[in-house]
């Protein structure tokens, strides 16, 4: 799943490629996808992208006028930019992975894409962001957050740190992946409550996240958006990659599963050595 790195790395992409061109056509081949409707998606013709943002991990074309279209990548969503498209022939609805194609005045623009059959992807055309209701929930920005405002928005919400991290209306823009690689960073288990979490210890974990996250943007930014995925994987430590040694203290790194998703941690860095409870195992064994 894109997270602030990612989709911040997109935008950059799109004002350096996309700003100051006008929209020739906005097809939306998944219909699904489009959460609004009014405006419609006609609407955008003719207007002139004027620039690219990023509100958590949803990204936000804006054009001229106030239009603006955001769109949250979900879990296998992605933005592609083309230099040109093969065919004039409108995208077939329902048909192949593309959800939105955007063409622009140059014969460039970009589609939004979904992999896999479970679509979440999601776009809404609307004249101010917002009006998205996931974005008008936004915490403060994760990467922007100071050290008082990021100890406020922890312990506003009492659980483990790993959910408190990624929940949206928390900090915006930190996700499953950058949680693991974050906690790794701040030595401390994804359970750990976020009430007993001392000041000691909250403050090496803003630090890590401002870390970890501005490391990852600084390896994002400017790389080619096809080549972004392979950018995020090489920077991670613990994420996805249970059963490799830690590059910090050698130890095996560790997974805890759950019913649809996974944590990855290193018992050594982490945990004391101690192995978490994987709660899935556990309930297989007993
Ligand atoms: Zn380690």
């Amino acid at each position: 799943m894109p997270e602030l790195p990612e989709v911040e790395a997109l935008a950059d992409h799109l004002r350096r490629r996309a700003v100051g061109h006008r929209v020739a056509r906005l097809e939306i081949a998944a219909i699904s996808a489009l959460k609004t409707y009014d405006p419609p998606s006609s609407a955008a013709v003719g207007r002139t992208v004027t620039d690219a943002r990023r509100h958590g991990k949803f990204l936000d074309v804006v054009f001229d006028d106030d239009l603006h279209l955001v769109v949250h990548l979900a879990r296998a969503g992605w933005l592609h930019h083309r230099e040109s498209f093969p065919s004039a022939t409108p995208l077939r609805p329902g048909k192949g992975p593309i959800a939105v194609r955007v063409r622009l005045d140059d014969g460039s623009g970009f589609d939004l894409t979904e992999a896999g059959t479970q679509k979440s992807l999601a776009a809404y055309l609307v004249t101010d962001p917002a009006q998205v209701p996931g974005v008008a929930r936004l915490g403060p920005d994760a990467l922007d957050a100071d050290l008082a405002t990021f100890t406020e928005r922890l312990r506003s919400r009492r659980g483990q740190v790993k959910g408190v991290l990624t929940d949206q209306q928390v900090l915006a823009g930190v996700g499953n992946a950058y949680s693991d690689e974050i906690l790794h960073a701040a030595k401390l288990s994804p359970f750990a409550l976020t009430d007993r979490l001392t000041d000691a210890q909250l403050a090496t974990l803003h630090e890590a996240t401002r870390r970890v996250l501005g490391e990852a943007v600084t390896r994002s930014v400017g790389q080619r958006a096809a080549e972004l995925k392979a950018e995020k994987r090489s920077g991670l430590a613990v994420h996805a990659r249970t059963g490799l040694p830690c590059p910090v203290c050698g130890d095996t790194v560790r997974e805890v599963s759950f019913a649809d998703s996974s944590l990855q941690y290193c018992p050594g860095c982490q945990t004391g050595g101690k192995p978490l409870a994987d709660r899935r195992l556990s309930r297989i064994v007993r």
